[in-house]
């Protein structure tokens, strides 16, 4: 046997011993948000290259590198999103939702795309979870995403995840620091040369650097903590005091950036330590512009993406695994074409009363059905052959003691008797 074509390089099947993970930590993150006001979205997997190349001058790796483009057969210039904010926003200010009332709290779960050389742990398709808020200029909204991301968090019982948070400033005091960092980066030219040339686009981005040199040499660099503005510095100090209040520990880290270009204010990642240098499963901030850049009317925002495999691995790695799916209270086995119908009768009595009871649909021997209901964790084995045809009854073994008990089929149907 030779397939006629394997999986692509850098996507993965998620089999069904994952999905059960992957549906639980699902049903709960929806459940989190649902419950803090948060309404799901659901976007295209395909959007116009130029709803993520808005700037040519955009320095992020994932708009220059890692965007999955291609052409269509209409000449279109496509692109599988990349992540998962930019088409929220092209989709709230398309169909108007943002002119409703704000505040706008949306959530959304989705697949995205990134064409870069696959790694460990790095996929070419992945999911995200994320949330955006609208209509807020206040530290309230950041207060609101972090609120519910911590609460998600605690939840899952997950142990050593970390809030850091950072201000990257506003238009007014921005510009002002990133001369000073500029400055710092000419000086030293034992920076890389990627670093130089962020010298010349986004200095900000050298903070990302793996270059181990870079890294020290940025140990002393200009923070732009100690040079934002009254009015950052302000709604800043108003978010950490809020957290403070919920109990919600952080710590400020004047080095993070976040990956994307369009943030202001607030940056802020949950970090592990489980998964070494790149410890951020969850990464999000302010972006007071990016609604307007996209066409809409300005609009405040501040939102956050989970990626989704890191979280279950972290998950895995901590053991935090949800139990088995919940046991098959019923296998009915040894079905016969001469019972078939009275079996019918009885598993849909079985199912409407609420059990969750499956039939065997095989054929085999009675030893082997055994074996089957043993695997799928079965609690009892319902047992009706020919002989107990004949007599009106069915058998019940309970698969843990053992114990068979014995039930009169008419009584049963008739609800006379309770399993
Ligand atoms: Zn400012
Ligand atoms: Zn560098």
């Amino acid at each position: 046997m030779s397939l006629i074509s394997k999986i692509l390089r850098g996507t993965k099947d998620i089999l069904p011993e994952k999905t059960e993970e992957w549906r639980r930590v699902k049903d709960s993150i929806y459940k989190v948000f649902l419950d803090g006001g948060y309404q799901e979205i659901i976007t295209p997997t395909i959007e116009s290259t130029a709803l993520f190349k808005r700037d040519k001058d955009d320095t992020s790796d994932v708009i220059q590198k890692e965007m999955y483009s291609f052409l269509d057969k209409g000449n279109r210039d496509i692109s599988l999103k990349p992540e998962g904010t930019a088409s929220v926003v092209r989709s709230v200010v398309e169909t108007g939702l943002i002119n409703n009332s704000l505040p706008l709290k949306l959530f959304y779960f989705t697949q995205c795309f990134r064409y870069e050389k696959p790694q460990q742990g790095r996929y070419r398709e992945f999911y995200q979870f994320g949330a955006e808020l609208f209509g807020s200029e206040s530290f309230l909204a950041e207060l609101d995403i972090i609120y519910y991301i911590d609460k998600f968090f605690k939840k899952l019982e997950l142990e050593n995840i970390h809030l850091e948070i950072n201000s990257i400033g506003c238009d007014e005091c921005r510009p002002i620091y990133i001369d000073i960092l500029k400055e710092y980066l000419y000086k030293q030219d034992k920076f890389c040369e990627t670093c130089k040339n962020r010298g010349e686009t986004n200095p900000l981005r050298s903070f990302d650097c793996k270059n181990p040199l870079c890294k020290e040499l940025l140990e002393k660099a200009p923070l732009i903590n100690s040079h934002i503005c009254s009015v950052c510095k302000g709604h800043d100090h108003d978010l950490k005091q809020a957290l403070d209040q919920l109990n919600i520990s952080y710590t400020s880290n004047p080095k993070i950036v976040r990956g994307l270009d369009y943030y202001n204010k607030t940056v802020f990642e949950f970090t592990s330590k489980e998964i070494g240098s790149q410890g951020a499963i969850c990464g999000g901030g302010r972006y007071d512009k990016l609604v307007s850049e996209i066409g809409g009317k300005q609009t405040p925002a501040v939102g956050f993406g989970i990626g989704f495999e890191r979280l279950i691995m972290i998950i895995e790695h901590q053991n935090k695994h949800s139990k088995l799916s919940e046991k098959v209270d019923i296998y009915i086995a040894n079905i016969e074409k001469s019972t078939l119908e009275t079996t019918i009768k009885i598993f849909k009595k079985l199912d409407n009363d609420g059990f969750k009871v499956l039939f065997d649909i095989m054929g085999r021997s009675l030893k082997s059905q055994f074996k089957y209901a043993d695997k799928i964790s079965a609690k009892k084995v319902l047992i009706i052959g020919k002989q107990e045809m004949e007599e009106g009854i069915f058998l019940l073994k309970n698969m843990e003691t053992s114990s068979q008990q014995v039930f009169n089929i008419n009584d049963f149907l008739e609800g006379k008797t309770i399993i």
